[in-house]
C-alpha cells in the first residue's frame, strides 16, 4: 500500500515550494516566487510519563509512495519521512508514522552553495575520500541536507546523598632524605586528611538535556552537536522540511532518557561534591528522584 504524500504547493504555479535556509522563506522550485513562513505558535514541552505509558511497538509500515509529479513509486530509506523523488527530484513528504511525532526543530541555516563549499573543503582534507564521492562533488550535484531526530528532556531532581568530607591539615614529620649522596634526617610537612561524615539533599532543575534519537548515525558524531538555545527552535512544521531529508527516531523515548540520565547524574555528582565541601569528598550513595519529566521530540539540521 502506498502512503499518501504531502507537499507545499506554490500559490502561483502549483509547483513545489521548498525551504530556503538563506532567507528562511519558502521558494518555488519552478517560478522562484518566495513566501514567508508564518509561525504557528510556541514550542511546548510534553509530559514524559504519559508518553511512556501510551507507547506502542514501532510501526513497520513500508514507506512506499508515488511521486506527485512523475508518478514513479519509490520507498523511503530507513525512517525517512521527507526526501526527494529519485527520478525527478520533486520534494516528497509523508506525515511522520512513529507513535511520537516531532514537535520542534531548528531550521537549516546553511544555503546550498555554502553547504557544498564546506563539504568540498571537508572532502578535500581527506585523502581517502572515495573517487566516486569526489566526482559527485565535481559534477555539482545537489547535497540534500538532512534533519536528524533528537530527544530533549527537562526534569526536576531531588537527590539524597551520603558521603564524607575530607579536610586536610599538615603535620611535621621527621624523614630520612638523601642529600648529596648522604642520608640525613629532615623535618618535612606532610598532608593528613580528617574525614567526617556528610549527607544532604540537592534540588536541581535540568532543561533540554539533548540526546540523539537515531541509530543511523555514529553516536559520537550525533552527540557532538553544538549547544543550542531554546530561542533557536521553532514548532515542528513541514514547511521547514520541504526539499530536505528528514528521519524519525529509532531510539525510544525511554532509552533516550536513560542516556540523558548519565549526563544528569554526572552533573548531580559534581553538585553533591560542591555541597559536601572541604578539600576532598567521598560519595557513598546518591539516590535521585526524577520528577516532572518533560520532553521535546526535536529535529536538528545535520
Ligand atoms: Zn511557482
Ligand atoms: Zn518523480
Amino acid at each position: 500500500m502506498r502512503l499518501s504524500t504531502t507537499n507545499i504547493p506554490c500559490p502561483s504555479c502549483g509547483g513545489s515550494q521548498v525551504f530556503l535556509p538563506s532567507s528562511r522563506r519558502l521558494s518555488c522550485e519552478f517560478c522562484h516566487q518566495e513566501s514567508d513562513i508564518v509561525s504557528n505558535g510556541k514550542v511546548t514541552t510534553r509530559d514524559y510519563l504519559s508518553a511512556i505509558n501510551s507507547s506502542t511497538q514501532e510501526s513497520k509500515t513500508k514507506r512506499e509512495v508515488a511521486c506527485k509529479r512523475c508518478g514513479a513509486s519509490f520507498v523511503f530509506k530507513d525512517r525517512e519521512f521527507a526526501s526527494r523523488c529519485p527520478y525527478c527530484d520533486t520534494p516528497t513528504m509523508i506525515e511522520p508514522l512513529q507513535e511520537i511525532t516531532p514537535n520542534a526543530l531548528i531550521p537549516f541555516t546553511l544555503s546550498q552553495r555554502a553547504a557544498q563549499k564546506r563539504f568540498k573543503i571537508w572532502v578535500g582534507s581527506r585523502w581517502f575520500a572515495p573517487n566516486a564521492f569526489k566526482e559527485y562533488l565535481e559534477e555539482g550535484k545537489k547535497l540534500i541536507g538532512r534533519y536528524i531526530p533528537y530527544w530533549g528532556y527537562d526534569t526536576h531532581t531531588i537527590s539524597h546523598y551520603q558521603g564524607e568530607r575530607g579536610d586536610s591539615y599538615y603535620v611535621t614529620v621527621t624523614k630520612r632524605v638523601e642529600v648529596n649522596g648522604k642520608m640525613e634526617l629532615r623535618s618535612v610537612q606532610e598532608e593528613r586528611v580528617s574525614w567526617s561524615s556528610a549527607s544532604g539533599v540537592i534540588d536541581s532543575d535540568f532543561r533540554d538535556i539533548t540526546v540523539g534519537a537515531t541509530t543511523t548515525i555514529d553516536p559520537s558524531r550525533l552527540d557532538s552537536i553544538s549547544p543550542w538555545h531554546s530561542s533557536d527552535i521553532h514548532p515542528f512544521d513541514l514547511r521547514y522540511i520541504s526539499g530536505f531529508k528528514a528521519e524519525e527516531y529509532t531510539i525510544e523515548l525511554r532509552d533516550g532518557f536513560d542516556r540523558a540520565k548519565i549526563e544528569i547524574d554526572s552533573e548531580i555528582r559534581y553538585r553533591v561534591k560542591a555541597d559536601i565541601g572541604g578539600d576532598y569528598q567521598r560519595i557513598h550513595n546518591i539516590s535521585t528522584e526524577y520528577n516532572d519529566i518533560g520532553y521535546k521530540a526535536l529535529l536538528f539540521p545535520f
